[in-house]
């Protein structure tokens, strides 16, 4: 059975794992190519682009692929749309790997916003001191609102030339925990922080430092991202993976 992976989170990376240890699927996971150095993965790896589409529905046939298990970022709406369109083409199962997002708490003190622009516009005209955690391709978003200071916390250095004046940089990869977060946010003399909700734990901890540390978030919405057959864990793709696989593969 071939199965094309989208990756580029801890869940895809999880499934590829499970695939690996598990009988013969023969999988190739996808990475968009946001990270120059990628964690090491135990699958047929392929980086970059399909080429919209086109593209994808072009590598679907040419590849023979039985089926898909999209477990793309929250905030990849464009990979998943392409996904869709491009199973519903030509005919190949789709299943999404959706993560829960993050709920507020009696405690949290949220702003909701649809937009990295709109967040950048929340901020206000008062100068702050602002932590991005919305990873580099927004920063742009903050060159707006050039009046704050602006401490952004990235994986890869970003390269957009429109960038805020006042940024500093940290370099960091998740997980991240409370106690060092928090620290972080106090050393820093953070008054907001601006973030995705891109759910899961390798992240949650800015967002429980905050609540500790009495900070308010803006929170950029999730844009809508369409969704193939929803597994809610990487265990519940590899059972769904294996429903679809030839009778001669399950031992049936
Ligand atoms: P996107 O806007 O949905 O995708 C843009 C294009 O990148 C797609 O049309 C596709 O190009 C290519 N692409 C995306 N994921 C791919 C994959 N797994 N394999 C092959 N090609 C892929 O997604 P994005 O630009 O990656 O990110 C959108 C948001 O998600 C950003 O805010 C980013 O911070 C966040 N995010 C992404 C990742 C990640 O690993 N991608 C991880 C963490 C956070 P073609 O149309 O040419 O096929």
């Amino acid at each position: 059975m071939r199965v094309l992976v989208l990756g580029g989170t801890t869940e895809a990376s999880a499934l590829a794992k499970l695939l690996a240890d598990g009988p013969r699927v023969d999988a190739t996971l996808s990475l968009a190519g946001r990270t120059s150095t990628p964690k090491p993965q135990p699958l047929a790896t392929r980086v970059g682009g399909f080429g919209g589409v086109e593209g994808l529905v072009r590598w679907l046939r040419d590849e023979k692929v039985d089926a898909v298990v999209d477990a793309t970022h929250p905030y990849a709406a464009r990979m998943s749309a392409n996904t869709v369109a491009a199973c519903v083409r030509t005919g190949v199962p789709l299943g999404s790997l959706v993560r829960p997002p993050w709920q507020r708490l009696q405690d949290d003190d949220w702003r909701v916003v649809p937009t990295a622009e709109a967040a950048a516009a929340a901020l206000g005209r008062t100068p702050l001191r602002v932590f991005l955690s919305l990873g580099r391709q927004d920063l742009h978003a903050f060159a707006s609102a050039p009046q704050h200071r602006y401490v952004a916390r990235t994986i890869e250095m970003p390269e957009q030339a429109a960038l805020p004046p006042n940024l500093k940089i940290l370099r960091a990869r998740g997980p991240f925990d409370r106690d060092s977060e928090a620290r972080l946010l106090s050393a820093e003399e953070i008054d907001v922080v601006v973030s995705k909700n891109s759910g899961g734990s390798a992240t949650y901890a800015k967002i429980e430092a905050c609540r500790e540390l009495d900070l308010p978030v803006v929170m950029i919405a999730r844009p809508d991202k369409p969704a193939g057959h929803v597994l809610k864990s990487p265990e519940e793709a590899l059972a769904w993976l294996h429903d679809r696989a030839p009778a001669s593969l399950r031992g049936v």
